[in-house]
């Protein structure tokens, strides 16, 4: 596991962040990571990131107290932060390694960024939302998380610049699976995509060639949904 926070000294506006991970929210957190043991996330890779990572820092100060609680929350421009378990399954069906190179499309909170980073993946984030991009990334930037780079984009078309990667996750729901996310993706790996209008299936795409994907379909959820083009800070 890496060191989550690095020696770089954070900005004063955000020096409270580092100091403010008590024991009492350890002691919380560690409660959550139980709790998704016993709804059925085994393995020990992601529940370990998930006990180090400050979710509490990613939220609004008015739900602080139920950071720790196996829920989503809202997180201003009508988005929410995923709920714990929804970020833990995702990142098992990832697979994540130390040396990939992640792409996730839906920055929101930069909780699941956090979490792929604690990991060890160097991690590619692209938001639509220019308030969000512009809260998170300064948020990650001050809590040490330097392998996370943040975009402000459309992620229906991924990121072409840094393409192509071992994994792709959509943390937004899609009506359909874009197509540029497929052809960026290196042969053999990862796409994670909630698929449908109303409620959303999980989906894992491999890619096994050039052209051809393997399918696999997993449980439902529920996610904001996946738009296309940006929405500019008003
Ligand atoms: N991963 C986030 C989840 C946020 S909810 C977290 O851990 O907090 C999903 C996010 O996807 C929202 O912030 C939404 O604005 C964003 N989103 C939806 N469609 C998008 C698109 N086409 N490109 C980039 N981001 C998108």
């Amino acid at each position: 596991m890496v060191p989550l926070f690095s020696k770089t000294v954070p900005s004063p506006s955000y020096l409270s962040y580092t100091v403010q991970d008590s024991y009492r929210h350890k002691g919380l957190r560690k409660r959550l990571v139980d709790s998704l043991r016993t709804r059925g996330i085994t393995d020990e890779k992601v529940l370990s990131a998930l006990a180090m990572v400050p979710r509490h820092l990613f939220l609004e100060k008015a739900f602080e107290e139920h950071a720790y609680d196996d829920k989503a929350f809202p997180i201003g421009s009508e988005q929410t932060i995923s709920q714990p378990y929804t970020v833990a399954y995702q990142t098992v069906l990832l697979d994540v390694q130390p040396t990939d190179r992640i792409l996730e499309i839906g920055t929101g909170s930069g909780y699941q960024a956090a979490v792929l980073a604690a990991m060890g993946a160097r991690v590619y984030t692209i938001e639509r939302q220019e308030p969000l991009y512009i809260k998170s990334r300064e948020l990650l930037r001050n809590l040490g998380f330097n392998k996370i780079r943040c975009f402000f984009g459309d992620g229906t078309q991924g990121l072409a610049d840094f393409a192509p990667y071992d994994k792709i996750i959509v943390t937004a729901g899609a009506p359909v699976v874009p197509n540029a996310l497929r052809m960026q993706l290196q042969i053999g790996g990862y796409l994670i995509i909630p698929v449908g209008e109303e409620i959303q299936y999980m989906y894992r795409y491999t890619r096994l060639s050039e052209t051809e994907f393997k399918e696999e379909c997993f449980d439902a959820f529920r996610f904001v949904p996946f738009l296309e083009g940006v929405e500019k800070k008003r």
